[in-house]
């Protein structure tokens, strides 16, 4: 797999390409959040984002399913570009699953019902049919044995487990995960990373914003550090941690490793 990047503003298009945002900027207000973001992810790869906190990375990733919206730059998912125009949006985001550090499951729904709700309504797929899908996707994150529980009554991982299965219920193409461990006890972040772990096995495209750098040197194909809404430096796991080559990523790094 090609870890080329195109040269700054440049587009690149093949089907091999998913996600391709190329002299991306965003202000929110005065302030300039994202700048000249350039970044093209190949089909199938897993890509960690880190940086210190407030550098942007939220806002990156959810530019990319357009839970924000980006002022400048050109960002395209899977060939469709993310404009105004409320049928891209809509058909990026059937295809663009994301999980939450608060995992954000309807408290008053079942877990199974959590699972359906979507994939009835949005995707009109029949209730048994949905169901079946969940049941599935339940099985994969190893959990079955909770479909007729409420979140409240599960654990922190076993929720988070619960929105990564609701997601996949989908068909998604690609999966954003923003800190989705970062909110769970230690002991509970272990199972939440087999899960991750295992997807990316599957070949899914995949990018997490995680600070778990075990995670990032066993699963992630590339790594990237932003620092104050920029790209500073990117790289495959071994390199990126034994050499980094930025005074930023360095101190960065001394910081959590
Ligand atoms: P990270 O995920 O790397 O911690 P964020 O993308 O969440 O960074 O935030 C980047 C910066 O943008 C931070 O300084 C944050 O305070 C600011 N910010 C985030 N969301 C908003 C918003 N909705 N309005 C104004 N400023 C925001
Ligand atoms: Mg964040």
């Amino acid at each position: 797999m090609s870890n080329a990047q195109p040269a700054a503003g440049e587009m690149i298009v093949t089907d091999e390409v998913m996600i391709q945002l190329a002299g991306v900027n965003k202000w929110y207000g005065q302030f300039h959040v994202l700048k000249e973001i350039d970044l093209t992810v190949m089909k199938g790869e897993r890509i960690v984002i880190c940086g210190p906190s407030g550098s942007g990375k939220s806002t990156l990733i959810r530019c990319i399913n357009r839970l924000e919206e980006h002022q400048r730059g050109k960002i395209m998912v899977d060939g469709v570009e993310l404009t105004h125009d409320l049928k891209n949006i809509e058909k990026v985001r059937r295809e663009v699953g994301m999980v939450f550090q608060h995992f954000n499951l309807f408290p008053h729904l079942t877990v199974l019902e959590n699972l359906t709700l979507a994939p009835i309504w949005v995707k009109k797929v029949p209730k048994r049919e949905a169901e079946e899908t969940a049941m599935h996707y339940l099985n994969r994150v190893k959990i079955p044995e909770q479909a007729q529980k409420y979140p409240g009554q599960l654990s922190g991982g076993q929720q988070q487990r619960v929105a990564i299965a609701r997601s996949l219920c989908m068909s998604p193409k690609v999966m954003l995960f923003d800190e989705p461990t970062s909110a769970l006890d230690p002991e509970m972040i272990k199972e939440v990373l087999d899960v991750m772990i295992e997807l990316a096995q599957s070949g899914m495209t995949m990018i997490c914003v995680t600070h778990e750098m075990g995670f990032a040197r066993t699963v992630a194909n590339r790594v990237i550090f932003m620092d104050r809404g920029e790209i500073i430096e990117q790289n495959e796991p071994e390199e990126f941690f034994n050499n980094p080559q930025s005074d930023r990523t360095k101190l960065f790094l001394s910081q959590i490793l």
